[in-house]
């Protein structure tokens, strides 16, 4: 897939994304890793809050 080949693209950069809303590891204060998505902490707590809503 395509997709796939964005996600070694920015392994190779070895500054990695947020999976959700696309800012560097250097733009927030921690970017954790699951097998196939990536996802920092400001998405985190943000997705924390709409579970809350609901
Ligand atoms: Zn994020």
């Amino acid at each position: 897939m395509d997709d796939k080949k964005d996600y070694e693209k920015v392994a190779a950069d070895n500054e990695e994304t947020c999976s959700f809303c696309g800012k560097k590891r250097s733009e927030v204060k921690a970017i954790f890793r699951n097998e196939n998505a990536r996802i920092c902490d400001q998405c985190i707590s943000k997705m924390k809050q709409d579970a809350a809503k609901e």
